[in-house]
This record gives C-alpha cells, sequence and structure tokens, in this order.
C-alpha cells in the first residue's frame, strides 16, 4: 500500500510506503466493504459459473468471485455499502442505463476483488443464458494480480496505478491509458468463450457471415448478439470492436495470447506487449495505447490495426 502526496494541480508530489495505522484503517475499511459485497445474494439460476470459472482457469487468469444481481437490487447494495462510506464510481453504474437506454451490465471491481454482474433479462430472453455467460467471462477477465492499494489523503482518495493493461497518466486524471488492449483481451474470451464451451461457432446467430456495425466496421457474426428491441438488429456491445482487433492481432502473432494472459500477472509480459506489436508495425502500440472507451476509439484502433496488417478495411 503506498501513500500518494499530491500537488495542487493534482500530479504526484511522492510516494511513499503507508504508515502502518493508516494501512490497518484501509484494510480493515476494504474488507469491511468486501464482506458487504460478497453477503449479497448472487442469482446464479439458469447460469452455469462453474463453466465460466473453469474456463477462465484454463485461460491462466485468476478466478475471482462474480456476484449476479437484477437491476432493481443495484441501488440496495450501493446503500449498504454507503452505509460504511464505500463508494465506487464503477458501483455507482450499476443497473443504471445511458443516453441511448444501454443497460450498464456489471463491471470488475478491483477494490472489492469481484466481478458484479447486472442480468439483463430481455437480452437473455432472446440469446439465452450465454449471454450473462459470456458477460461474466469478460468481467472476470480484467481481473488481474496487481493489487497495490495507493492512495492519498485530505480528503481520502483512492487511485488505481494499474488496472491490466490501463496506467492512470496520473491518478487523479480520468484519462487513462491502454484501454483498448485492456477491453480487447475480455471481448476476445467471449467469441472464445462461445466457441469452446457454447458450441456456437458462429455465435448466437448460428451461421457465419457479417454484420456492419454503427461505425460501418464489418463484424464476424460471433461478436454479435441478437437485439431483443429489434428483431433484425444486432447487440454490438462496445469492446466487441477490440475483441476482434485482438483475434487479429494474435492470427498475426500467436505468442501475443499468452502474453496479453501473462501481462495480468508479470512486468516481463507487460513489457512484452508493445515489442510485439511494434514487430508488426513500429508505433502500433502507441496508437492504440492513447485511445479513450468509445465505439469511435474503437472504430478508429479497429482499422489501424487492419491497415497495420496490411488487410483492407
Ligand atoms: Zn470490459
Amino acid at each position: 500500500m503506498v501513500h500518494l502526496s499530491l500537488g495542487e494541480d493534482g500530479r504526484i508530489n511522492s510516494i511513499r510506503p503507508a504508515p502502518n495505522e493508516m494501512r490497518q484503517r484501509i484494510l480493515h475499511f476494504e474488507a469491511e466493504a468486501q464482506r458487504i459485497a460478497l453477503e449479497t445474494p448472487s442469482h446464479e439460476e439458469g447460469i452455469n459459473i462453474s463453466r465460466v470459472n473453469r474456463f477462465i482457469e484454463r485461460q491462466g487468469l485468476p478466478v475471482r468471485p462474480a456476484i449476479l444481481i437484477y437491476p432493481e437490487e443495484a441501488p440496495l447494495l450501493r446503500e449498504r455499502l454507503a452505509v460504511i462510506g464505500w463508494q465506487d464510481r464503477m458501483v455507482d453504474k450499476l443497473g443504471t442505463t445511458d443516453s441511448d437506454g444501454v443497460l450498464w451490465e456489471g463491471g470488475y471491481i478491483d477494490r472489492l476483488g469481484a466481478a458484479i454482474i447486472v442480468r439483463n433479462r430481455a437480452a437473455e430472453e432472446v440469446n439465452g443464458p450465454l449471454y450473462t455467460e459470456c458477460t461474466v467471462v469478460h468481467e472476470l477477465a480484467h481481473a488481474d494480480f496487481y493489487d497495490t492499494i495507493a492512495y492519498s489523503s485530505d480528503p481520502l482518495r483512492y487511485h488505481l496505478p494499474r488496472r491490466g493493461l490501463v496506467i492512470a497518466s496520473t491518478p487523479p486524471d480520468p484519462q487513462a491509458l491502454g484501454v483498448t488492449l485492456e477491453e480487447g483481451l475480455p471481448a476476445f474470451l467471449e467469441v472464445g468463450y462461445l466457441r469452446e464451451e457454447g458450441g456456437l461457432p458462429h455465435g448466437v446467430l448460428g451461421k457465419p457471415g457479417w454484420r456492419i456495425t454503427g461505425s460501418g466496421d464489418a463484424l464476424p457474426n460471433e461478436y454479435v448478439w441478437k437485439d431483443p428491441n429489434h428483431p433484425d438488429g444486432a447487440l454490438v456491445s462496445t469492446p466487441a470492436l477490440m475483441g476482434y482487433g485482438i483475434e487479429l492481432l494474435v492470427r498475426a502473432r500467436p505468442e501475443l495470447y499468452s502474453t496479453l494472459i501473462g501481462a495480468r500477472r508479470s512486468v516481463q509480459h507487460l513489457r512484452q506487449v508493445p515489442r510485439l506489436l511494434h514487430s508488426i508495425r513500429p508505433g502500433l502500440y502507441d496508437d492504440l495505447r492513447k485511445l479513450s472507451y468509445s465505439k469511435e476509439d474503437f472504430s478508429i484502433a479497429l482499422r489501424n490495426i487492419k491497415a497495420s496488417l496490411g488487410m483492407r478495411l
């Protein structure tokens, strides 16, 4: 655990080991929040969690708890955490819908050491339980072995120095670096799960083919779900574009797969990621790293990957 002292401009002045008393206080607080989260009843009816866990383990990723709730239960969980003064940006979003009416279906919450998944009843109805199992695969794939707690005081704030392939530029700055690669691997693993465990090599659409996304990119059918609101439409998650991008990169450099997995536990593997990407095209890693979490940026990233591999756009 480290204490960051921040300057007026929010930049880090110094990094020191946390004083023992503060360390105990914070660990107790975090353990209390974890207990509350893990006591939340998980709705696993119809969902094969042990199959998901086996798949995650087979990839060499850590198997962490997944708590499945329904959208209407999210406020209660937030309230129970708020009683002890615990708050988190991702937990705040659970079960809410964005301006396009898209449900926020959960996330891996590093400080809780668990994934919280909000079950999407409508999407499950048309796609079956694999829809939710893939969401669990995705979120568990965000877990890693880095567990440094960094905080600054007055007021007490927590910062994530690293989350998988994401590096916060300076902790108070929400602009993280590396989100394209961080989102790509879980989205690629969802398709791996569909192919290996779901017996659906072409996804729920059941046949090989392509879908053109809103950004004009062609995605193989297995990256697409049936849309409960539009019988002929398709549900495409934001990270799906990057999932396909990672698939293309892994085809070109098969060792990239184990390197991306290894990067979640070792700095050596982490350093190998830019080397491999630069061996495809110098500058590719830097280009991908600076893009942010949006369909527009993920589309830019996919096009960049295709161009770097000499593919037609
Ligand atoms: Zn994700």
